[in-house]
């Protein structure tokens, strides 16, 4: 018997899926440690956390429940119960998942074979493509006009007999913008099933949730991580169809939502009203932000109807302005794509936050025009 060495065994790998490696990305921490910087003196504006953190009351709910040991249920009863009520629909429409990500990774496991295609209306969330390739699907991109919307005509002519699946984020994550109802629902018309991922919601207050009866290829995926600061709890759910539910609830993972996960959001959902109260706050300091950003003659803002802003830079380079940013403290986005050049996303941070954003941005944009 040959013994085979640790590179050759790439080959039993499946080739839709040779020479993909780990992401090494650096933790926020790991890189302030390397900047000499405390991590609690960072300034997080890069995943689009919620800089209030969740409701203390899911602090407590965690700390004060004692059977870790066991499983959750696998139905979940009470997770689809509490989004149920939240959302004002039946449970038998909720499923649940650890994270949205995941909500969006069953459903394309649902429809997608390897060789099928699907549309993607880019520049997007990047994670759309990541697990088309992860099912050896083809992306069939479908570019956005240039203040982001989507092009609907352009993808009712993308549509073919292999399509499967069409994804449109509302509002796109990372420039922000909405899409008009009208444009979703012609979407939807194609009769193609279409997730429309509303990550940002409690932000947008814009959702098509009650056009799910009337357009039954229509899903919606969303995530407690942004609006109630649980990113690291890993909560999202999906709202669909009762047959969609039900297949769905047959091909997930085993145990995919955790009891710390059921326990988190039920605290949250107690405590809707002071996660709103936070919610509300960072709309207005987003508006704030946009004004300030609009008055920089080195960035061009794009409206946002989430808790992050996406910009051009008008007058120097998007990567070393957040590279002297991060020499700050301070933790951007920047993209360099060809559909997004020379760009940084920003996420809204509390007040003195963004105030400390908004002063090493002129100051990095005075030194810039010298
Ligand atoms: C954050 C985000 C999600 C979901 O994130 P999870 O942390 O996995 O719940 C989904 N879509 C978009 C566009 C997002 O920005």
């Amino acid at each position: 018997m040959t013994m085979v060495s640790p590179d050759e065994l790439g080959k039993w790998v499946r080739p839709a899926l040779r020479g993909r490696t780990a992401h090494v990305m650096k933790s926020p921490d790991q890189i302030m440690e390397e900047l000499g910087i405390a991590p609690e003196q960072a300034i997080k504006l890069n995943r689009n956390e919620n800089p209030f953190g969740c409701s203390p009351k899911v602090n407590q709910a965690l700390a004060d429940y004692g059977t870790y040991n066991l499983y959750p249920d696998d139905a979940q009863l009470e997770f689809r119960e509490l989004v149920s009520q939240y959302v004002g629909t039946t449970p038998d429409r909720v499923v649940g998942a650890a994270g949205g990500s995941h909500v969006l990774d069953i459903v394309m496991r649902l429809f997608v074979d390897p060789g099928d295609e699907v549309i993607n209306c880019v520049p997007t969330f990047g994670l759309y493509e990541f697990i088309s390739d992860l099912c050896g699907a083809k992306m069939v991109e479908v570019t956005r006009d240039e203040n982001f919307n989507i092009d609907v005509n352009a993808i009712k002519a993308a549509i073919t007999e292999k399509t499967k699946l069409i994804f449109l984020c509302n509002p796109n994550n990372p420039t922000g913008n909405i899409t008009q109802q009208e444009d979703l629902l012609a979407v939807a018309e194609t009769g193609v099933p279409v997730v429309v991922d509303e990550a940002y919601y409690e932000f947008s207050g814009e959702t098509v949730v009650p056009f799910i009866d009337q357009y039954p290829n229509m899903m919606v995926a969303r995530t407690l991580s942004k609006w109630a600061g649980m990113a690291g709890v890993r909560i999202g759910y999906g709202i669909f169809t009762a047959s969609i539910a039900n297949y769905l609830m047959g091909i997930k993972l085993p145990f995919g939502v955790s009891t710390p996960a059921v326990i988190a959001l039920r605290a949250s959902l107690q405590d809707k009203d002071y996660l709103m109260e936070n919610v509300k706050q960072l709309i207005v300091e987003r508006e704030r932000l946009y004004q300030r950003l609009a008055q920089m003659d080195s960035l061009r803002p794009y409206p946002s109807r989430t808790n992050f802003i996406f910009c051009v830079v008008l007058r120097g380079n998007a990567n070393e302005i957040t590279e002297e940013l991060k020499r700050r403290g301070i933790l951007v986005t920047f993209y360099d794509t060809p559909l997004l050049r020379n760009g940084i996303r920003i996420t809204v941070g509390k007040r003195g936050q963004n105030d400390k954003l908004i002063d090493a941005l002129r100051d990095i944009g005075a030194s810039l025009s010298k």
